[in-house]
């Protein structure tokens, strides 16, 4: 009883999503005594589901996939898993099977709003018994709970992309992460960087003329543009990428662990996926985008340089993708002091 106490407790202080996942891992490992606890999330790419571990216990030690910015864990198709896709079907909360290695595995889905986007998983060499199945329950009511009011202060209601202070906080996170250090540092480094260097990218997303949508087809129809966009956001970027609603109708995303030419061709894919879709009674819409490579320099500089890549985009014909560096190696735009770039803000 004071074991799992202390977890519920430990479980409801956390403000992070990370934290509660590794505090219900932490709760089911321990009170289950299971030898292997994951969280794994639940994502649509294009118009495939995929399943991808979020975080895990090895041994003693709790690990999460967001630590290893370099991982390529893109995910499993869903398809791989014929009884969860079954059992998701049927709204089940628990789905026992046994595995290749007679091991009891419980797939729990976790229901928020009736969309599962998060399911546990629990393998132990011995059944489970009523009482712990029952224990299992209610320590995920707790977890949902909670994931429902982490969601509801990270995300924007409109949308229900992540929002600028989750922005704020997740970025900074990023930058300080160990991965980062191997990012080239200054102007002189970035230009000597070569094209195939894998590294983060930040890109802020600006929807050309939407105040002429608002004018023309009123507030509401302005608001579809915004969601219809968000959609599109979240279907062009892969899971371990970050897509924010920055304000009004300006968006920001995280691009990790890739190449210039790729960063490239996935904004100028999602540009082109605006361009081609057809907005309700709106029509046509595009989007312009400036990004910038993630240094080790302020969160301020690389979305100052993010943004001075956009505006040219604006000045220069909109629905366009233009990126920082090259906009400063070619003589189009002027690297800022940082001094300077933070009176910009
Ligand atoms: P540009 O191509 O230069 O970006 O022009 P723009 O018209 O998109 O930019 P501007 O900044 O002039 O206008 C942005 C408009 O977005 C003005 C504001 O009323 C509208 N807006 C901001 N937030 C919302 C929202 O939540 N819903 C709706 N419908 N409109 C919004
Ligand atoms: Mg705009
Ligand atoms: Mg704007």
């Amino acid at each position: 009883m004071e074991a799992l106490l202390k977890h519920l407790v430990d479980m409801t202080c956390q403000r992070d999503h990370v934290l509660l996942d590794s505090s219900v891992v932490s709760a089911l490992h321990e009170l289950v005594d299971a030898r292997q606890v994951r969280v794994h999330e639940i994502f649509r790419f294009r118009n495939d589901l995929f399943l991808r571990p979020r975080v895990w216990i090895t041994g003693d030690k709790i690990v999460s996939a967001e630590e290893m910015l370099d991982n390529e864990t893109g995910g499993e198709p869903l398809n791989t898993y014929p009884f969860l896709v079954e059992g998701i079907k049927q709204r089940k909360n628990c789905i026992e099977r046994v595995n290749d290695a007679g091991e009891h595995v419980l797939w729990l889905p976790v229901w928020l709003n009736d969309k599962v986007s998060t399911c546990i998983e629990v393998t132990d060499p011995t059944p489970y018994n009523g009482d712990t199945l029952h224990m299992i329950d209610g320590i995920l009511s707790v977890y949902r709970n909670y994931q429902a009011i982490l969601d509801y202060s990270e995300r924007d209601s409109l949308t229900g992309l992540l929002n600028r202070k989750t922005f704020d906080e997740k970025f900074s996170k990023l930058l300080s992460c160990a991965m980062l250090e191997s990012a080239p540092k200054d102007l002189e480094e970035r230009r000597h960087a070569h094209d195939g260097d894998i590294r983060q990218w930040l890109a802020v997303v600006d929807i050309d003329h939407f105040k002429r949508v608002n004018d023309q087809f009123g507030h509401l129809y302005g608001d579809e543009v915004l969601i219809l966009v968000a959609n599109l956001l979240r279907s062009s970027f892969r899971a371990q990428d970050r897509v924010f609603r920055f304000g009004g109708e300006e968006f920001v995303v995280l691009l990790r662990s890739t190449t210039l030419d790729d960063a490239r061709r996935i904004f100028e894919r999602f540009r082109a996926n605006v361009e081609q879709h057809e907005f309700p009674q709106v029509g046509k819409v595009t989007v312009s985008i400036g990004f910038a490579s993630i240094s080790t320099e302020s969160p301020v500089v690389i979305l100052g340089h993010a943004d001075q890549a956009l505006y040219y985009a604006k000045e220069n014909g909109r629905n366009r993708v233009c990126f920082y560096d090259e906009l400063v190696s070619s003589g189009e735009l002027h690297s800022e002091v940082s001094n300077d770039t933070v009176e910009f803000f």
